[in-house]
């Protein structure tokens, strides 16, 4: 059979040593920091036991921006960082719930992203009730680093994520403070959806989320191991 149209092209983000991983879904985590959630006027689980569930959202594969720019996006005067951790899957989960004590056997490595954010569209979703796809899910909305294979990173607990705008720190926390570590949020999204190989995780951003202008260049590090540089761009129109 003859496709209609030129088929789209697969997103493939590339990894430290020069192949690359395709990429088949990004889940991303809301309110994963107290500190976050408490900068956007949420309650924050004063502990585990309280947590609750994660609030999860998704981004089009093609949402990435792996060239090193992002151009400042239509439709908002709010656009906002948040850098995070981002987990790549390079094994499908079993069949059913995914056990904590397996989850991590199924990371492949780790990078470092943005979650920008349409905060003006965002705050207007959440207080009508309505869904957050125009506010995250919007062209170039998901800015990467490579990948970098988890054996080279090592335990993540005491790793520390930062970012840096025009040379200024702008957000920066131990991993060990996200509510829902990387096995746990593996094993939540388990109850909700099948997760494969090419699945990328966004794990959610410490506080100091903030605007960003066309010009500004953001630096994210995971120490010294993993580094993203976007610059945003004016807009396109
Ligand atoms: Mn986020």
């Amino acid at each position: 059979m003859t496709d209609v149209i030129p088929a789209p092209a697969l997103t493939r983000v590339p990894v430290r040593g020069g192949a690359t991983f395709p990429v088949r879904r990004i889940y991303c985590v809301g309110r994963n920091f107290a500190d976050h959630a408490k900068e956007m006027g949420a309650e924050a689980p004063a502990a585990k036991s309280d947590r609750g569930s994660p609030v999860f959202f998704s981004k089009p594969t093609d949402a990435l921006a792996l060239d090193g720019t992002a151009a400042y996006p239509p439709g908002t005067q709010n656009l906002h960082h948040e850098i995070e951790l981002v987990v790549a899957l390079g094994h499908d989960a079993p069949a059913g719930m995914l056990a904590v004590e397996d989850a991590q056997a199924l990371v492949f490595g780790y990078g470092v992203g943005l979650d920008l954010t349409r905060r003006d569209l965002q705050a207007a979703a959440k207080a009508n009730g309505l869904p957050w796809d125009t506010a995250k899910g919007f062209d170039q909305s998901a800015p990467m680093s490579e990948l970098v294979p988890a054996a080279q990173i090592g335990d993540l607990a005491s790793r520390t994520l930062s970012l840096h705008v025009n040379g200024t720190l702008r957000q920066q926390s131990r991993l060990d403070q996200m509510i829902w570590d990387v096995p746990d949020i593996l094993h939540e999204l388990s109850k909700l959806y099948a997760l494969r190989a090419g699945d990328l995780i966004f794990m959610g951003t410490p506080a100091g989320v903030a605007a960003l202008e066309a010009g500004d260049v953001c630096i994210g590090r995971l120490d010294d191991l993993i580094e993203l540089n976007c610059r945003i761009l004016p807009p396109a129109v």
